[in-house]
């Protein structure tokens, strides 16, 4: 690859469930992965309201930070009858003393909807935007969704985050009930880095 001096890719990220579904779309491609957390990088304060501009902070701090590419995902769900919240605010719904915690985030986000008295189908979707960024500076963006709705209680053991409360359309299952080989063919992640691939197709 041109741009890659190894086979491995620094993906900026310190969330687990993140980094395992990026490393299943580009083990294909015989592109491995290396997380922040591996590399002793720092999490970045995501000081932005956008996707893409936390995405730009994580990507550009890990690669200036190693003097290597690095891509960052910035993601989350939307869901249309609380105004597009939690949106760019998704993980920090999850925030307590003690950590992440969503199950209390997908109760806050249904509490909510309950207490709106939103119509069903409670529509949603995965919003992901990909920054791959060069310790010069230059970077590039992808962005990809899945539309959706979100359905209670929360259903499925896989996947992580808001997984058990969100099922894609054109399912009956939530993403957490779902085989990852799938949820990694449909998701909003899968649909960016599509665009990623095409993108970098002719330098892979
Ligand atoms: P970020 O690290 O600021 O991008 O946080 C994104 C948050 O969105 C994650 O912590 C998850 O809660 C949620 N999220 C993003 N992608 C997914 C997914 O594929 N499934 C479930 N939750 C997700």
């Amino acid at each position: 690859m041109r741009w890659l001096d190894s086979d491995r890719l620094l993906v900026a990220t310190h969330n687990k469930g993140k980094l395992e579904e990026i490393a299943a779309m580009l083990a294909p491609l015989g592109i491995g992965c290396v997380g922040a957390a591996e590399m002793g990088l720092v999490e970045p304060a995501e000081t932005e309201t956008t996707f893409v501009g936390n995405a730009r902070i994580k990507a550009h701090a890990a690669a200036k930070a190693t003097g290597l590419p690095a891509l960052a995902d910035d993601s989350g769900i939307e869901v249309d009858a609380l105004g597009g919240a939690p949106g760019v605010y998704t993980a920090d719904w999850a925030e307590t003393p003690n950590g992440r915690d969503f199950v209390q985030a997908m109760t806050r986000t249904w509490t909510a909807l309950e207490a709106a008295s939103a119509p069903y189908p409670r529509r949603a979707r995965f919003r992901s935007t990909l920054v791959l960024a060069w310790p010069d500076g230059r970077d590039q963006v992808f962005e990809g969704k899945v539309e959706g709705q979100v359905v209670w209680p929360m259903r499925g053991a896989q996947g992580h985050g808001y997984d058990p409360m969100f099922q894609p359309e054109g399912h009956d299952i939530t993403f957490a009930e779902m085989d990852p080989a799938l949820k990694n063919r449909i998701s909003h992640r899968a649909d960016a880095f599509r665009k990623f691939i095409t993108a970098l197709g002719g330098t892979i």
